[in-house]
Protein backbone atom coordinates (compact mmCIF):
# COMPACT_ATOMS: atom_id res chain seq x y z
CA UNK A 1 0.00 0.00 0.00
CA UNK A 2 1.08 3.67 -0.70
CA UNK A 3 1.16 6.12 2.03
CA UNK A 4 -0.03 8.76 -1.07
CA UNK A 5 0.42 11.45 1.27
CA UNK A 6 3.96 11.37 1.45
CA UNK A 7 4.03 12.28 -2.27
CA UNK A 8 5.17 15.65 -3.73
CA UNK A 9 2.68 16.96 -6.42
CA UNK A 10 4.57 15.68 -9.40
CA UNK A 11 4.55 12.68 -7.74
CA UNK A 12 0.88 12.43 -7.78
CA UNK A 13 0.68 14.02 -10.83
CA UNK A 14 2.81 11.16 -12.33
CA UNK A 15 1.00 8.29 -10.11
CA UNK A 16 -2.05 9.19 -11.39
CA UNK A 17 -1.43 9.57 -15.05
CA UNK A 18 0.06 5.57 -14.90
CA UNK A 19 -3.50 5.21 -13.65
CA UNK A 20 -5.23 6.88 -16.63
CA UNK A 21 -5.88 10.03 -15.14
CA UNK A 22 -5.31 13.07 -16.47
CA UNK A 23 -2.66 15.87 -15.08
CA UNK A 24 -5.20 18.30 -12.81
CA UNK A 25 -6.19 15.08 -11.04
CA UNK A 26 -2.95 15.54 -9.31
CA UNK A 27 -3.54 18.92 -7.68
CA UNK A 28 -7.05 18.39 -6.99
CA UNK A 29 -5.93 15.34 -4.69
CA UNK A 30 -3.10 16.64 -3.38
CA UNK A 31 -5.56 19.84 -2.40
CA UNK A 32 -7.58 17.36 -0.35
CA UNK A 33 -5.43 15.37 1.66
CA UNK A 34 -3.58 18.66 2.72
CA UNK A 35 -7.30 19.86 4.09
CA UNK A 36 -6.91 16.84 5.94
CA UNK A 37 -9.53 14.49 4.62
CA UNK A 38 -9.08 10.84 6.05
CA UNK A 39 -11.08 9.06 3.89
CA UNK A 40 -11.16 8.90 -0.21
CA UNK A 41 -14.90 9.25 -0.03
CA UNK A 42 -14.66 12.68 1.32
CA UNK A 43 -12.97 13.85 -2.44
CA UNK A 44 -16.44 14.58 -3.51
CA UNK A 45 -15.38 16.32 -7.00
CA UNK A 46 -13.29 12.82 -7.60
CA UNK A 47 -15.21 10.12 -9.36
CA UNK A 48 -16.33 6.80 -7.52
CA UNK A 49 -14.21 4.72 -10.02
CA UNK A 50 -11.14 6.73 -9.25
CA UNK A 51 -11.95 6.96 -5.81
CA UNK A 52 -12.43 2.94 -5.77
CA UNK A 53 -8.69 3.04 -7.59
CA UNK A 54 -7.11 4.81 -5.10
CA UNK A 55 -8.06 2.92 -2.19
CA UNK A 56 -7.01 -0.05 -3.55
CA UNK A 57 -3.80 0.68 -3.69
CA UNK A 58 -3.23 3.42 -1.38
CA UNK A 59 -3.96 4.32 2.21
CA UNK A 60 -4.20 7.95 3.93
CA UNK A 61 -2.43 8.62 7.16
CA UNK A 62 -4.46 10.44 10.23
CA UNK A 63 -3.37 10.23 13.74
CA UNK A 64 -5.62 9.83 16.60
CA UNK A 65 -5.49 11.78 19.68
CA UNK A 66 -4.36 9.40 22.34
CA UNK A 67 -4.47 12.21 24.87
CA UNK A 68 -4.28 15.68 25.22
CA UNK A 69 -3.58 18.19 27.99
CA UNK A 70 -3.97 22.14 28.56
CA UNK A 71 -1.65 24.17 30.00
CA UNK A 72 -2.75 26.33 33.22
CA UNK A 73 -0.20 28.55 32.83
CA UNK A 74 -0.47 29.52 29.20
CA UNK A 75 -2.62 27.85 27.52
CA UNK A 76 0.27 25.65 25.41
CA UNK A 77 -1.44 21.60 24.28
CA UNK A 78 0.55 19.12 24.17
CA UNK A 79 -1.06 16.41 21.99
CA UNK A 80 -0.35 12.31 21.94
CA UNK A 81 -0.94 11.45 18.69
CA UNK A 82 -1.42 7.76 18.06
CA UNK A 83 0.05 6.60 14.57
CA UNK A 84 -1.34 3.47 11.83
CA UNK A 85 1.32 1.03 13.75
CA UNK A 86 0.64 2.35 17.02
CA UNK A 87 3.62 4.05 18.15
CA UNK A 88 2.94 7.59 19.81
CA UNK A 89 4.76 10.95 19.04
CA UNK A 90 4.14 14.21 20.91
CA UNK A 91 3.58 17.46 19.25
CA UNK A 92 3.23 20.56 21.42
CA UNK A 93 1.07 24.22 20.12
CA UNK A 94 2.40 27.21 21.92
CA UNK A 95 0.23 30.37 21.59
CA UNK A 96 2.29 33.69 21.43
CA UNK A 97 0.91 37.33 20.55
CA UNK A 98 2.82 36.68 17.25
CA UNK A 99 0.78 33.63 16.23
CA UNK A 100 0.69 30.04 16.93
CA UNK A 101 3.91 27.97 16.85
CA UNK A 102 3.68 23.76 16.48
CA UNK A 103 6.32 22.27 17.84
CA UNK A 104 6.89 18.59 16.34
CA UNK A 105 8.99 15.59 16.52
CA UNK A 106 10.67 13.65 13.47
CA UNK A 107 11.42 10.67 14.73
CA UNK A 108 9.53 8.25 17.15
CA UNK A 109 12.02 7.97 20.05
CA UNK A 110 15.62 9.77 19.59
CA UNK A 111 19.09 7.73 19.15
CA UNK A 112 21.14 10.41 20.15
CA UNK A 113 21.66 10.22 23.58
CA UNK A 114 22.14 13.72 25.24
CA UNK A 115 22.54 13.28 28.89
CA UNK A 116 20.27 16.14 29.65
CA UNK A 117 17.30 14.89 27.82
CA UNK A 118 13.56 13.13 28.09
CA UNK A 119 13.20 12.29 24.93
CA UNK A 120 16.48 10.06 24.12
CA UNK A 121 16.06 7.44 27.31
CA UNK A 122 14.22 4.32 25.58
CA UNK A 123 16.24 5.18 22.31
CA UNK A 124 15.00 5.22 18.88
CA UNK A 125 12.19 3.06 17.32
CA UNK A 126 12.10 4.39 13.66
CA UNK A 127 11.99 7.80 11.74
CA UNK A 128 8.54 9.06 10.90
CA UNK A 129 7.76 9.72 7.17
CA UNK A 130 6.83 13.31 5.70
CA UNK A 131 3.16 12.65 6.03
CA UNK A 132 3.43 11.55 9.60
CA UNK A 133 5.34 15.00 10.15
CA UNK A 134 2.45 16.91 8.17
CA UNK A 135 0.15 15.45 10.19
CA UNK A 136 1.57 16.93 13.30
CA UNK A 137 0.78 20.05 11.96
CA UNK A 138 -2.13 19.58 9.78
CA UNK A 139 -3.96 17.75 12.35
CA UNK A 140 -3.40 20.11 15.58
CA UNK A 141 -4.52 22.78 13.39
CA UNK A 142 -7.84 20.90 13.00
CA UNK A 143 -8.22 20.01 16.63
CA UNK A 144 -7.18 23.18 17.83
CA UNK A 145 -9.18 25.16 16.01
CA UNK A 146 -6.75 27.42 15.02
CA UNK A 147 -4.29 28.46 12.39
CA UNK A 148 -0.57 27.71 12.87
CA UNK A 149 2.19 30.20 11.46
CA UNK A 150 5.12 28.89 12.63
CA UNK A 151 6.64 25.40 12.56
CA UNK A 152 9.79 24.18 14.73
CA UNK A 153 11.54 20.90 14.42
CA UNK A 154 12.34 20.21 17.81
CA UNK A 155 10.09 17.82 19.30
CA UNK A 156 11.26 14.40 19.85
CA UNK A 157 13.93 13.13 16.84
CA UNK A 158 16.82 14.37 15.72
CA UNK A 159 16.21 15.91 11.94
CA UNK A 160 18.98 15.32 10.35
CA UNK A 161 19.14 11.50 11.46
CA UNK A 162 15.81 11.71 9.31
CA UNK A 163 16.69 14.12 6.87
CA UNK A 164 14.94 12.64 3.68
CA UNK A 165 12.17 12.34 4.79
CA UNK A 166 12.44 16.01 7.17
CA UNK A 167 13.56 18.00 3.49
CA UNK A 168 9.96 15.95 1.84
CA UNK A 169 7.65 17.51 4.61
CA UNK A 170 9.57 20.89 4.37
CA UNK A 171 8.49 20.91 0.53
CA UNK A 172 4.83 19.20 1.38
CA UNK A 173 4.23 21.87 4.19
CA UNK A 174 5.49 24.69 2.32
CA UNK A 175 3.11 24.04 -1.07
CA UNK A 176 0.77 26.55 -2.08
CA UNK A 177 -2.10 24.10 -2.56
CA UNK A 178 -1.32 22.81 0.63
CA UNK A 179 -0.53 24.55 4.03
CA UNK A 180 1.63 26.91 2.53
CA UNK A 181 4.29 27.91 5.45
CA UNK A 182 7.12 29.64 4.14
CA UNK A 183 10.33 28.45 5.05
CA UNK A 184 11.15 31.55 7.02
CA UNK A 185 8.26 30.12 9.78
CA UNK A 186 10.47 27.31 10.21
CA UNK A 187 13.41 26.17 12.83
CA UNK A 188 14.93 23.39 12.23
CA UNK A 189 16.88 22.32 15.34
CA UNK A 190 19.59 19.60 15.37
CA UNK A 191 22.24 18.19 17.83
CA UNK A 192 25.22 18.79 15.45
CA UNK A 193 25.33 16.35 13.10
CA UNK A 194 27.46 17.91 10.19
CA UNK A 195 26.77 15.94 7.48
CA UNK A 196 23.41 17.15 7.48
CA UNK A 197 24.46 20.38 7.82
CA UNK A 198 26.26 20.01 5.07
CA UNK A 199 23.47 19.24 3.12
CA UNK A 200 21.19 22.01 4.16
CA UNK A 201 23.06 24.24 3.29
CA UNK A 202 23.69 23.45 -0.42
CA UNK A 203 20.12 23.32 -0.30
CA UNK A 204 20.12 27.36 0.47
CA UNK A 205 16.80 26.81 2.08
CA UNK A 206 15.27 30.35 3.81
CA UNK A 207 14.49 28.17 7.32
CA UNK A 208 15.93 28.99 10.39
CA UNK A 209 18.74 26.46 11.43
CA UNK A 210 19.18 25.92 15.41
CA UNK A 211 22.29 24.06 16.76
CA UNK A 212 21.92 22.41 20.26
CA UNK A 213 25.18 23.49 21.19
CA UNK A 214 25.06 22.85 24.94
CA UNK A 215 28.97 23.33 25.62
CA UNK A 216 31.21 24.66 23.34
CA UNK A 217 34.24 22.51 24.65
CA UNK A 218 34.82 19.29 23.19
CA UNK A 219 35.55 17.92 26.88
CA UNK A 220 32.17 18.90 28.25
CA UNK A 221 30.05 18.70 25.11
CA UNK A 222 31.30 15.10 24.67
CA UNK A 223 30.22 14.48 28.12
CA UNK A 224 26.58 15.32 27.61
CA UNK A 225 26.75 14.32 23.72
CA UNK A 226 27.76 11.49 22.49
CA UNK A 227 27.29 13.34 19.08
CA UNK A 228 30.44 15.18 19.50
CA UNK A 229 32.19 11.62 19.74
CA UNK A 230 31.36 11.60 16.34
CA UNK A 231 31.45 15.44 15.05
CA UNK A 232 33.58 17.27 17.47
CA UNK A 233 32.65 21.25 18.33
CA UNK A 234 35.02 22.45 16.29
CA UNK A 235 34.00 20.92 13.11
CA UNK A 236 30.14 21.65 13.86
CA UNK A 237 31.52 25.66 13.83
CA UNK A 238 33.51 24.77 10.70
CA UNK A 239 30.07 23.76 9.54
CA UNK A 240 28.01 26.48 10.79
CA UNK A 241 30.58 28.86 9.38
CA UNK A 242 30.26 27.76 6.03
CA UNK A 243 26.73 27.25 6.28
CA UNK A 244 26.07 31.30 7.39
CA UNK A 245 28.34 31.57 3.57
CA UNK A 246 26.35 29.40 1.42
CA UNK A 247 22.77 30.50 2.84
CA UNK A 248 23.54 34.35 4.62
CA UNK A 249 21.21 32.97 7.40
CA UNK A 250 21.65 33.30 11.11
CA UNK A 251 22.36 30.24 12.84
CA UNK A 252 20.52 30.03 16.02
CA UNK A 253 22.70 28.07 18.76
CA UNK A 254 20.68 26.68 21.75
CA UNK A 255 22.53 26.45 25.13
CA UNK A 256 20.64 24.66 28.02
CA UNK A 257 22.28 25.96 31.42
CA UNK A 258 23.19 23.29 33.64
CA UNK A 259 24.35 24.01 37.24
CA UNK A 260 28.35 24.19 37.00
CA UNK A 261 28.84 21.81 33.98
CA UNK A 262 28.63 24.44 30.54
CA UNK A 263 27.75 27.86 32.92
CA UNK A 264 31.59 29.11 33.65
CA UNK A 265 32.51 32.52 31.93
CA UNK A 266 35.29 31.49 29.90
CA UNK A 267 32.40 28.92 28.20
CA UNK A 268 30.74 32.36 27.60
CA UNK A 269 34.10 33.65 26.05
CA UNK A 270 34.61 30.26 24.32
CA UNK A 271 31.63 30.88 22.55
CA UNK A 272 31.84 33.91 21.48
CA UNK A 273 35.33 33.13 19.93
CA UNK A 274 33.78 30.26 18.17
CA UNK A 275 30.85 32.34 17.01
CA UNK A 276 33.27 35.28 15.43
CA UNK A 277 32.79 35.92 11.82
CA UNK A 278 29.00 35.30 11.54
CA UNK A 279 26.29 36.71 13.01
CA UNK A 280 25.03 34.05 15.68
CA UNK A 281 22.99 33.80 18.56
CA UNK A 282 22.51 32.32 21.39
CA UNK A 283 19.13 31.23 23.11
CA UNK A 284 19.42 30.44 26.57
CA UNK A 285 17.26 27.52 27.90
CA UNK A 286 16.81 27.35 32.05
CA UNK A 287 17.62 23.54 31.83
CA UNK A 288 14.17 21.25 31.95
CA UNK A 289 14.54 19.22 34.82
CA UNK A 290 14.55 15.53 34.20
CA UNK A 291 13.66 13.02 36.93
CA UNK A 292 16.14 10.25 35.49
CA UNK A 293 18.97 13.09 34.89
CA UNK A 294 21.99 14.27 37.66
CA UNK A 295 21.83 17.64 36.05
CA UNK A 296 20.77 20.41 37.61
CA UNK A 297 19.46 23.88 36.48
CA UNK A 298 22.22 26.98 36.89
CA UNK A 299 21.62 29.81 39.21
CA UNK A 300 23.95 31.53 36.23
CA UNK A 301 21.75 32.18 33.37
CA UNK A 302 21.81 36.09 33.80
CA UNK A 303 25.37 36.43 34.78
CA UNK A 304 26.20 33.81 31.63
CA UNK A 305 23.72 36.29 29.38
CA UNK A 306 25.38 39.27 29.78
CA UNK A 307 29.20 37.68 29.73
CA UNK A 308 27.89 36.92 26.17
CA UNK A 309 26.48 40.27 25.72
CA UNK A 310 30.08 41.67 26.40
CA UNK A 311 31.72 40.06 23.39
CA UNK A 312 28.84 41.69 21.36
CA UNK A 313 26.66 37.77 20.96
CA UNK A 314 22.84 38.48 21.36
CA UNK A 315 21.92 36.38 23.64
CA UNK A 316 18.02 35.78 24.88
CA UNK A 317 16.43 33.78 27.93
CA UNK A 318 14.42 31.61 26.36
CA UNK A 319 10.74 31.62 27.95
CA UNK A 320 9.40 28.04 29.35
CA UNK A 321 6.06 27.39 28.15
CA UNK A 322 4.11 24.17 29.48
CA UNK A 323 6.01 23.83 32.43
CA UNK A 324 2.87 22.21 34.25
CA UNK A 325 2.54 19.50 31.31
CA UNK A 326 5.71 18.28 30.96
CA UNK A 327 5.38 19.84 27.52
CA UNK A 328 9.06 22.00 27.66
CA UNK A 329 12.55 21.57 26.19
CA UNK A 330 13.84 18.44 26.18
CA UNK A 331 10.81 16.53 28.35
CA UNK A 332 8.54 15.08 25.70
CA UNK A 333 8.69 11.54 25.91
CA UNK A 334 6.31 8.55 25.72
CA UNK A 335 5.56 7.97 29.70
CA UNK A 336 1.85 9.49 28.67
CA UNK A 337 1.09 5.67 27.00
CA UNK A 338 1.88 4.43 30.42
CA UNK A 339 -0.11 6.34 32.74
CA UNK A 340 -3.81 5.76 32.70
CA UNK A 341 -6.85 8.43 32.71
CA UNK A 342 -6.76 11.88 32.57
CA UNK A 343 -7.60 12.07 28.31
CA UNK A 344 -9.45 14.72 27.11
N1 LIG B 1 17.46 16.51 18.14
C1 LIG B 1 17.28 17.91 17.90
C2 LIG B 1 15.86 18.32 18.13
C3 LIG B 1 15.42 18.24 19.58
S1 LIG B 1 15.15 19.87 20.02
C4 LIG B 1 18.27 18.73 18.72
O1 LIG B 1 18.98 18.13 19.50
O2 LIG B 1 18.37 19.91 18.51
C5 LIG B 1 14.98 19.93 21.66
C6 LIG B 1 15.86 20.99 22.27
O3 LIG B 1 15.71 20.88 23.68
C7 LIG B 1 17.33 20.74 21.98
O4 LIG B 1 18.03 21.96 21.92
C8 LIG B 1 17.73 19.97 23.20
O5 LIG B 1 19.10 19.96 23.39
C9 LIG B 1 16.97 20.70 24.26
N2 LIG B 1 16.83 19.97 25.52
C10 LIG B 1 16.83 18.64 25.71
N3 LIG B 1 16.67 18.34 27.01
C11 LIG B 1 16.57 19.51 27.66
C12 LIG B 1 16.38 19.86 29.04
N4 LIG B 1 16.28 18.94 29.99
N5 LIG B 1 16.30 21.18 29.34
C13 LIG B 1 16.38 22.12 28.37
N6 LIG B 1 16.54 21.85 27.07
C14 LIG B 1 16.66 20.56 26.71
Amino acid sequence: MIDIKSMSQEEMTDFLRELGEPAFRGKQIFTWLHRGVTSFDDMSNVSKALRQKLQERCYITAPSVARKQVSQLDGTMKYLWQLRDGNCIETVLMRYHHGNTVCISSQVGCRMGCAFCASTIAGKVRDLTPSEMLDQVLFTQLDAGEEISNIVLMGIGEPMDNLDNVLKFLELVNHPDGLNIGMRHISLSTCGVVPGIERLAELRLQLTLSVSLHAPDSETRSRIMPVNRAYDVEQLFDACHRYFEKTGRRISFEYAMIDGVNDHDWQADLIARRIHGMPGHVNLIPLNDVVESPFKPSKRVAAFQKRLESHGITATVRRSLGGDIDASCGQLRRKAMEEKGGLA
